[in-house]
């Protein structure tokens, strides 16, 4: 029971931290309801656990859209609960994933800023067995503003390299994404990981 009760005041406090409203991006966002430092973790995001095939048909049936699920391994997406279905895009973000799916601030964070993350650097490139969908055709128009917009957003290889080295140095990246780009691109050093 104690164990229960430790990872249920865990999730509180982590949710505490986050309030999901209107947003200038679009839609609704996540606001940070006070202060986060730098490389403190904002939110795990959450959902139900599907394969790549899963998420396939789920498009393909209309009953989700191609950036509705959020990839967490090779062949592992989790259909975001809420509040983490609600963290919007940014080309400048203030957060980033590492681990499977845990969202941490990339820099102090004021409370009311909108939390956001790069959708780019948790879209893979490598296709497991067993898809029915490319995983390389997914794409979102961007409209988040940022001087650096890349107004296409596109799996992880399309971010230029000087982004994907910055996100490198501060290890905001999923585990498989560091596998898939130490692979695909031996040019970034990836002697950080
Ligand atoms: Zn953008």
């Amino acid at each position: 029971m104690e164990m229960v009760d430790s990872a249920t005041d865990i999730e509180t406090r982590l949710s505490s931290m986050v309030e999901v409203r209107e947003s200038r991006i679009g839609g609704k966002g996540c606001f940070a309801l006070k202060p986060i430092k730098q490389g403190e973790i904002i939110h795990l995001l959450s959902g139900e656990l599907l394969a790549g095939n899963e998420v396939d048909t789920r498009i393909i049936s209309g009953q989700s859209r191609p950036d509705d699920e959020l990839q967490i391994d090779d062949d592992l997406f989790l259909a975001l609960d809420e509040p983490s279905y609600f963290f919007n895009h940014s080309c400048e973000p203030n957060g980033g994933i590492r681990n499977k799916s845990e969202l941490f601030a990339l820099r102090d964070i004021d409370a009311g800023e909108e939390l956001t993350y790069d959708y780019a650097t948790t879209v893979g490139i490598e296709k497991a067995p067993g898809w029915i969908l490319k995983n390389n055709d997914w794409s979102m128009e961007c409209r988040c503003g940022a001087e650096s917009c890349r107004r296409e957003i596109k799996p992880v290889t399309s971010v230029p390299e000087e982004t994907l080295q910055r996100y490198l140095n501060v290890q905001a990246f999923p585990d498989f994404i560091k596998r898939q780009l130490a692979s695909s691109l031996p040019s970034l050093n990836t002697a950080i990981f």
